[in-house]
């Protein structure tokens, strides 16, 4: 039998304001640990955000370029989980009512256009950033900088229009070069500026149900991307092919 493949992406993108989303601490990379933080991004008792204009309209601006409809009203939410680099115990993200919805990309991969359908671009701001490693006592402790708390993210989230993984890693490519163009992200993938977690599902050929999809997370490189859409296609259709059942899992 032969399989499908099907992959949607959800890739993160840093906005390239000074400031971050909620406070006016600079966003800018490679300071010293903990330097860029204030009660705001900390998370401190009682401090409040305060939108930042440029991170709206940086948002609106990428929702344009990837052919969304604007909403005139969005709404900030809290996702509520807990985890050492997120200070105040939740983030602040969009979940009903996004900034933009219904986009659609075109882009060209081996000659061929094709079309991606955008589900939705949300605001929501960055976590800070654990260390696990180079310090003496590393093997103990995990160290945590602040300074990534807070640095405005846009979320574009795609409809699994995708198939092989050269199609993916091929709109991956096109959605940075649009963001650059656009001047909302720097385009810098080794320091995280621009990050994506890839969902995968394989199918038989012909069906139009999808199958049960995994999600890989944080993929910073479009060659990371792909070898990791090859990996997991090829361990699905080992498991779809013996008659077992895809676990749905990140
Ligand atoms: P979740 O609620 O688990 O985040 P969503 O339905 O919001 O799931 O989808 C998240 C991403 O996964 C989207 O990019 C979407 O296109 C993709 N996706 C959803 N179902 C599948 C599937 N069966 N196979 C591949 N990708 C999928
Ligand atoms: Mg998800
Ligand atoms: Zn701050």
């Amino acid at each position: 039998m032969n399989f499908e493949s099907v992959i949607g992406l959800e890739i993160h993108s840093q906005l390239c304001t000074e400031s971050k989303i909620f406070c006016g601490c600079s966003t800018a990379f490679g300071a010293a640990p903990n330097s860029h933080v204030c009660p705001v991004c900390l998370g401190l008792p009682g401090a409040l955000p305060v939108l930042n204009e440029k991170a709206v309209e940086y948002a609106v601006r990428a929702g344009l370029a990837l052919g969304c409809s604007i909403q005139g009203k969005s709404i900030f939410a809290r996702k509520n989980y807990f985890y050492p680099d997120l200070p105040k115990g939740y983030q602040i993200s969009q979940y009903e009512d996004p900034i933009a919805t219904n986009g659609l990309v075109e882009y060209v991969v081996d000659g061929v256009v094709r079309k991606v359908r955008i589900t939705r671009v949300h605001m929501e701001e960055d976590a800070g950033k654990s260390l696990h490693s180079g310090f003496t006592d590393s093997t103990q402790k995990t160290y945590v900088d602040f300074n990534r708390s807070g640095v405005p993210l846009i979320e574009i989230v795609t409809e699994p229009d995708l198939r092989e993984p050269t199609e993916a890693t091929g709109f991956f490519q096109c959605l940075r070069n649009v963001l650059l163009a656009i001047g909302v992200n720097d385009g810098n993938m080794e320091e995280g500026s621009l990050r994506c977690d890839a969902n995968i599902s394989v199918r038989p050929e012909g069906d139009t149900e999808l199958g049960v999809k995994v999600e890989i997370k944080n993929l910073n490189s479009f060659r990371f991307l792909e070898r990791a859409l090859r990996y997991e296609i090829d361990r699905q259709i080992k498991i779809v092919t013996q008659g077992t059942k895809v676990d749905q899992e990140t």
